[in-house]
C-alpha cells in the first residue's frame, strides 16, 4: 500500500525536537498515521460531556483505505469537517482519538512504535489493529437516533 501522506525528506524524529506550533505545514500533515478514526461519528452527552465512538463513519470515508474519498475537496460535501491546527487543537483535543498522534503530542506522550513516521510503513496502523480498517458502517445506512446502537470501544 502506497502511503499516500508524503512522509520524505523530513527531519529525523521532528517531532520529538519541535513543539506543534512550529512545525511546517509538511511536518504538521505528516503526524496523521492514517487510522481513519477521527473520522467516525462521536456521541457527546451535553449533561457530562462524555465522548462516545461510534462505528458510523462519515460518508466520505473510504472503510477499506482508511482515508478521506474525497480530502482536497471534502468541505464541498461535508462542511464541517474539522481542520485540524495548532491554533485549535486546545478546543477538540479532549474527543479525538487516544492514539491520534496530534492528541498525543498535545499531551506531551510519545509516538507508538506502528505510526508510520517509526516504522517506515503506512500499514503498521492497520497491522496493530489501531485503524478502523474494515468495521465501519457508513452514515448513508445508520439514521442518527440509531447511533447509539453502534457505539464501540476505541480500537487500541
Ligand atoms: S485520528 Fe488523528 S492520526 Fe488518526 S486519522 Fe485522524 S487525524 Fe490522523
Ligand atoms: S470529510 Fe473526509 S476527513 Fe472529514 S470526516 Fe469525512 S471522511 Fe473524514
Amino acid at each position: 500500500m502506497t502511503d499516500p501522506i508524503d512522509r520524505n525528506g523530513l527531519g529525523k524524529r521532528f517531532w520529538e525536537k519541535k513543539p506543534l506550533t512550529k512545525m511546517s505545514q509538511k511536518e504538521w500533515e505528516a503526524l496523521c498515521d492514517g487510522c481513519g478514526k477521527c473520522c467516525l461519528n462521536k456521541l457527546e452527552d451535553a449533561d457530562t460531556g462524555e465522548v462516545a465512538l461510534t462505528r458510523v463513519a462519515c460518508r466520505l470515508l473510504d472503510d477499506s483505505t482508511c482515508r478521506c474519498a474525497q480530502y482536497e475537496i471534502r468541505h464541498q460535501f461535508i462542511p464541517e469537517c474539522i481542520v485540524l491546527s495548532p491554533d485549535n487543537i486546545d478546543t477538540h483535543a479532549y474527543w479525538m482519538p487516544k492514539t491520534c498522534a496530534y492528541r498525543l503530542l498535545w499531551e506531551g506522550k510519545p509516538l507508538y512504535d506502528w505510526h508510520p513516521l517509526i516504522s517506515g510503513r503506512a500499514e503498521t496502523v492497520h497491522d496493530a489493529g489501531i485503524s478502523v480498517q474494515g468495521m465501519t458502517v457508513s452514515e448513508w445506512e445508520v439514521s442518527e437516533d440509531e447511533w447509539e446502537d453502534h457505539i464501540i470501544e476505541e480500537p487500541l
